[in-house]
C-alpha cells in the first residue's frame, strides 16, 4: 500500500503518522457516500496501522479557528465541531480530513504532545496556527521551537483560482502576497500563508516540512473537491504510541 509518509516525523518510532490516499478510500461521513462503507474504510485503516478504530477522534469541521483539547473520554462517535485537535494522551489516532485543503500534523518532541489542523482559505486567513500554537503552550507547557509540522498534499497556487472578492479581502488581512492575478484571474497560495504563520509563530524552518504535491493535481491518488466535485475525502492522522 503506497501512501505519503513524512520525512520530517518518520525519525520519532513513538509516532504513528500517516496520509492516507484514494486506495484507503473515502473516510469522511458528511459527503454522501454509504455510511457503512465509510466505517469499513476506517476499520481497515485501523487495522492496517494497529489502533482501535473506536478511539480514533475526527471532527466536525466547520472552517474556524476553534481547537480542542482530547482526552480519554472521547471517543470515535462523540464528534467535536472544530477545525484542530490537540492531546498528550497516548493511543488516541487525530485525524484530519481533507480535499484541497491542508492537513498541518503538530509534533512536540518535548512534552509529547500531538495536534492535527485543518486549514483551508478561512483557516489560514484567520490564523488556525496561531490558535493551535496558543494551545500547545497554555495547555501542555509547549515551546514553539520543540514543535514540528509537517503538511499533507494539498491544492497548489495554480489549482486555486479565487474571485476578486478574495484579492480584496486578502488585502484587507494584508495577505495580498499569497495571490498572484493573472489577466483578470486570481490564484491564491495557502501553503505560504501556512509558512508564514507557522515561522511568525516561532516553529523552526527546519521543523517545517511540506509535502511537494498538490492533491489537485494528483486526483488519481487524492480526492479534490475543486477538480471533481462530489467526491470524498483524504485524511492525516497522527498517534503518540
Ligand atoms: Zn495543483
Amino acid at each position: 500500500m503506497k501512501f505519503y509518509q513524512s520525512s520530517l516525523l518518520k525519525q520519532f518510532n513513538n509516532l504513528l503518522c500517516f496520509i492516507t490516499t484514494k486506495q484507503d478510500g473515502n473516510i469522511a461521513f458528511h459527503v454522501n457516500d454509504d455510511e457503512q462503507r465509510v466505517l469499513q474504510n476506517h476499520k481497515t485503516l485501523a487495522n492496517r496501522h494497529s489502533y482501535s478504530y473506536k478511539k480514533l477522534i475526527h471532527m466536525k469541521q466547520i472552517h474556524s479557528n476553534e481547537v480542542r483539547v482530547i482526552s480519554k473520554e472521547d471517543d470515535f462517535f462523540s464528534i467535536p465541531s472544530c477545525d484542530a485537535l490537540v492531546t498528550d494522551e497516548k493511543n488516541i489516532p487525530l485525524m484530519v480530513m481533507v480535499a484541497d485543503c491542508s492537513a498541518l500534523l503538530f509534533y512536540d518532541d518535548t512534552k509529547k504532545v500531538i495536534g492535527v489542523v485543518h486549514a483551508g482559505r478561512t483557516g489560514a486567513f484567520s490564523n488556525i496556527v496561531r490558535n493551535t500554537l496558543q494551545t500547545f503552550s497554555t495547555q501542555f507547557g509547549s515551546r514553539v521551537e520543540d514543535i514540528f509540522v509537517t503538511i499533507a498534499p494539498s491544492i497548489c497556487q495554480k489549482c486555486y483560482e479565487v474571485g476578486e472578492e478574495i484579492f480584496i479581502q486578502a488585502q484587507q488581512l494584508q495577505l495580498e502576497y499569497a495571490i498572484l492575478k493573472k489577466g483578470e484571474q486570481y490564484y491564491l497560495d495557502i501553503k505560504t500563508i501556512l509558512e508564514k504563520q507557522l515561522l511568525q509563530g516561532g516553529i523552526k524552518k527546519e521543523h517545517i516540512e511540506f509535502s511537494p504535491l498538490c492533491n489537485a493535481c494528483n486526483t488519481k491518488e487524492y480526492y479534490s473537491y475543486r477538480k471533481e466535485g462530489q467526491t470524498g475525502r483524504f485524511g492525516g492522522v497522527l498517534m503518540l504510541k
